[in-house]
């Protein structure tokens, strides 16, 4: 079933001043554009209700996206907007929750399709009391309460149907749709899902905005065998030994590891890709040649080093005495200081290949920053 987010952004936002507080700039991208963020990958289109006097500007802060021109009142906006909904299943969401993960999108579509309908909802935390004359009248009972945010899913059919009879204004879609029969299914919604209302959330906004995927993580193994007659290169230095490690190119099996770590964390495909052991010109290839191809794919990616972590099982040679050696070699290829790079060597206890000296492994972890 195709699916829609309706995100309404065409409030007045009187409560916030000014300046719309969805087109705000938080780490060089509007607030709007990390709401219509989350949906990606999860929905097949997303419509935008904002006010027609800022449609423009909504439009170059989320380029690609339908625009609906929004009403006077919430009610109004999203009567307005599902009428450019083509998906059979909507998920309407407020622009100001731009903190809405896509597990619990995910949570709401699945939930929808189950049940008819989905309102993302957490209990309430506070103790809700009821005034009169100023005194406190008496306590509501809290387990019986709920904070209802968005993500609010429907079958489209439905929810235009209740839209279509709605006289009045709303507090949300829920009410809606429950004012003509429906039963709104609560979904657990998440205490992290703020709305941005007041200035004052703006803090909390940017010291959670990151921009997505400032970090990524990637790990590798790799493994080859040791035979007479080849130099033992690790990290990009030869270190002395009976036999060293054979395979198409050096076979620096410390150097392939991180190259794979790299293209991994980048969600890239694998060495042999790149650097196919078929093709004549990699044929006794240097290792730390490759990897600074790789390096290139990183920064065309635009993602620099952050730090490495590389544990490297052989039963011999015995590596302490050279792995100072080899993190600064690695410094060098790299271009990290040596603080930023772990090295760690194990043997195989006498286990397996490895354990019997006829080859050596390495395994490792890489953190790369995007560049800002
Ligand atoms: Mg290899």
């Amino acid at each position: 079933m195709k699916i829609t987010a309706l995100i309404v952004a065409g409030g007045s936002g009187e409560r916030f001043g000014k300046q719309n507080k969805l087109l705000t700039q938080v780490n060089g991208k509007p607030v709007i554009a990390y709401t219509a963020a989350a949906f990606e990958g999860l929905v097949d289109e997303t419509v935008l209700v904002v006010n027609p006097e800022l449609g423009d500007e909504f439009e170059k802060a989320c380029p690609g996206i339908i625009i609906a021109g929004g009403g006077k009142t919430r009610t109004e906006s999203v009567r307005n907007g599902l009428k450019s909904v083509t998906g059979g299943l909507v998920l309407i969401h407020d622009g100001a929750r731009p903190f809405v993960s896509k597990n619990l999108i995910t949570r709401c579509i699945r939930d929808t399709l189950d049940f008819g309908s989905s309102v993302a909802a957490v209990k309430t935390v506070d103790s809700i009391a009821e005034e009169h004359d100023g005194h406190i009248a008496g306590m509501l009972p809290r387990d019986v309460l709920y904070n209802v945010q968005t993500p609010q899913g429907f079958f489209t059919e439905d929810i235009a149907e209740a839209y279509t009879h709605a006289e009045g204004e709303y507090p949300d879609d829920s009410s809606v749709f429950a004012a003509l029969g429906g039963e709104p299914h609560i979904t657990e919604g998440e205490y992290g899902n703020r709305k941005i209302t007041v200035p004052e959330d703006m803090i909390y906004f940017t010291g959670r905005a990151a921009p997505p995927q400032s970090q990524r993580i990637g790990g590798s193994f790799d493994t080859h065998r040791l035979s007479e007659g080849r130099k033992l290169m690790l990290g990009g230095i030869e270190i002395p030994a009976e036999k060293g490690l054979s395979g198409h190119s050096d076979a620096d099996v410390l150097l392939h590891t991180l190259m794979g770590a790299i293209l991994n964390a980048l969600g890239l495909k694998d060495i042999g890709y790149y650097f196919p052991d078929t093709d004549p010109a990699y044929k006794d290839a240097k290792s730390s040649d490759l990897l600074a191809a790789v390096l290139i794919l990183m920064d065309k990616a635009g993602y620099s080093l952050g730090n490495v972590s590389l544990t490297v099982i052989a039963e011999q040679p015995k590596l302490a005495p050279h792995t100072d050696g080899i993190k600064q070699s690695l410094s060098r290829l790299l271009g990290i200081p040596v603080s930023d790079i772990g090295l760690g060597a194990t043997t195989a206890e006498g286990i397996g290949d490895i354990g019997k000296g006829d080859s050596i492994a390495c395994t490792g972890y890489v953190l790369l920053k995007k560049n800002l």
